[in-house]
């Protein structure tokens, strides 16, 4: 074991979304399953504090943390692969960095001095890179540098890290992932953007250690020289990044190209056993060879950008493989949802999924998929504002209640079956202010949530500012509503279930968050098991 903690920097040329996250997080895995402890940090260079105010077209999903930050999703990805949880420290924006450079000004932590990029907010960047490892030492830490290489944004991240390479020697080294684009016209690889990439690096004075090449076809010998005469990287460093057929396969394919024994090398650590994958190939041969095909409806207002709900879906890959099911995913807009084409839209799913989401935009026909799932005995799982739409279409169509609704759509309604907490009310700013993070919650024994647990205590994940209001809970009990989960210091109903219906099941928190390729999420996996059993019985 090392003492000294090795820091890895990851960044992209050419053009956004190469995949930066899911070449750290496969390489991450990588260097884990050698029996070395790592964490990934996304350094973001927008000036929001978090992506929480961020519309979810802009950046895709929020994620959130046990520790309640609201992050990128690419923390996702790392917990998806890596099965250990992140925090507040692994996701820092250029925001928060400015936020805390200025509030050491205001106190007058710089004693007079003038404040700077350099070496003020480098030297915030280069702490808070660190920070992540003295709460918790890590051998090897993975900081991916979000944007490209070029941006006027991102350039005190990459002065950073010239600093950073200095100072750490060996202790440190970069990885950069850059684009060879195939011209179908010449019928060749093209390797110009990606010496260009590492020119404009270099300007930064950044040495790239190792280059990730993205290509749709093999990189030859002669390709990986001519990049390395280029770029100053050793031939064994020019790594070829194919295009995969899922993204749990990159451990894989990165593993072929040796780029984990060449980062040991470089770093001078040992290369230990071979990686243990043994439980990794598993899931992805069961993920290529399903037995069976399911098909689930996603229904939200943000489908045309499937990555508003990247957690969802890679939670329905993970528990689908423990089904040995493909899912087809079945992407509707809510909006496009209404009482007389409900049954055409939904009568082949063998599962109905309400997805989150914030606004009046597409509730009606949220609430129509519902009544819909409920009457016609189809497997449902809504989740956060799915929960609250299945309250409000059980107090309007089974309680006679008309008029229910929840107070952020109409905060005059006669029966305000979800509300507002009373802590929410006192709120004036938007960011960082919902209910986030890991809470407590206690299961019913005998409900459908409880066995598919098969505990009664559960932490789940939070993000929303309303919830079920106590208020009806006898009448909607009475009435055949469940209240499942129950946080027991507040009170607050946190699951529902539907006592007379195959599987029908609300959660107010966000079970997606946590599934990752080892856990697959366990109200998942119930979830398809049910519409599996729908799908047997009603083809
Ligand atoms: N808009 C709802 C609330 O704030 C639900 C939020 C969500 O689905 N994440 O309570």
């Amino acid at each position: 074991m090392s003492n000294t903690t090795k820091f890895i920097f990851v960044t992209g040329g050419v053009t956004s979304s190469l995949g930066k996250g899911i070449i750290s997080a496969s390489l991450a895995k990588l260097l884990q399953a050698r029996g070395y402890s790592v964490t990934i940090q996304k350094l973001d260079p927008y000036i929001n504090i978090d992506p929480g105010t961020l519309n979810p077209y802009e950046h895709g999903e929020c994620y959130v943390t046990d520790d309640g930050a609201e992050t990128d999703l690419d923390l996702g990805h790392y917990e998806r692969f890596l099965n250990v949880p992140t925090s507040q420290a692994n996701n820092i924006t250029t925001g928060r960095i400015y936020k805390n450079v200025i509030e050491k000004e205001r106190r007058g932590d710089y004693l007079g001095k003038t404040v700077q990029v350099i070496p003020h907010i480098t030297d915030e960047i280069k702490e808070r890179i660190q920070e992540l490892n003295e709460q918790h030492p890590y051998d090897i830490v993975i900081t991916e540098i979000g944007g490209t290489v070029g941006d006027i944004e991102s350039l005190p991240y990459i002065e950073a890290v010239r600093q950073l390479k200095w100072e750490l020697d060996e202790d440190c080294l970069v990885i950069h992932l850059t684009l060879v684009p195939y011209l179908a016209a010449a019928g060749e690889l093209k390797t110009k953007p990606t010496q260009h990439s590492v020119k404009a690096l270099l300007e930064l004075g950044v040495q790239p250690d190792i280059l990730c090449c993205r290509t749709e076809h093999p990189l030859d010998l002669e390709l990986r020289k001519k990049i390395a005469r280029f770029t100053n990287v050793t031939i064994n460093a020019v790594i070829e990044a194919r295009d995969a057929s899922t993204i749990y396969e990159v451990p894989l394919l990165m593993q072929a190209e040796e780029l984990d024994t060449v980062v040991l090398e470089k770093l001078d650590l040992s290369k230990r056993n071979i990686p243990n994958l043994d439980r990794w190939k598993e899931f992805l041969d069961k993920l290529k060879n399903p037995k069976y095909e399911l098909n689930v409806a996603l229904v939200g207002k943000y489908v045309e950008l499937k990555d508003s709900y990247k957690s969802i879906s890679e939670a329905i890959i993970h528990a689908g493989v423990a089904n040995n099911a493909r899912v087809k995913v079945h992407w509707i807009q809510s909006e496009n949802i209404n009482s007389r084409n409900v049954k055409e839209i939904l009568k082949k799913m063998h599962g109905v999924l309400v997805a989150p989401g914030f606004g009046s935009r597409g509730i009606a026909g949220k609430i129509e998929a519902i009544r819909f799932a409920r009457e016609s005995q189809v497997p449902f799982l809504g989740i956060c504002l799915g929960m609250q739409c299945a309250v409000i279409e059980f107090a309007r169509n089974v309680l006679g209640l008309v008029d229910a609704h929840t107070t952020e759509i109409n905060p005059d309604t006669v029966h305000p079956v979800i509300s507002m907490m009373e802590e929410q009310k006192r709120q004036s700013n938007f960011g960082g202010t919902m209910r986030l993070g890991a809470y407590a919650c206690q299961l019913k024994p005998g409900t459908k949530i409880y066995q598919a647990y098969e505990s009664d205590q559960i932490h789940e994940r939070h993000r929303h500012r309303y919830e079920f209001n106590n208020a009806y809970l006898t009448q909607i009990k009475e009435a055949g509503m469940i209240p499942a989960g129950k946080n027991t210091e507040s009170g607050l109903i946190e699951a529902v279930e539907i006592a007379d219906h195959p599987w029908f099941v609300g959660v107010q928190y966000h079970p997606e968050y946590k599934s990752t390729v080892l856990n697959p999420h366990p109200l998942f996996v119930a979830f398809l098991e049910a519409a599996l059993k729908h799908q047997l019985s009603h083809g």
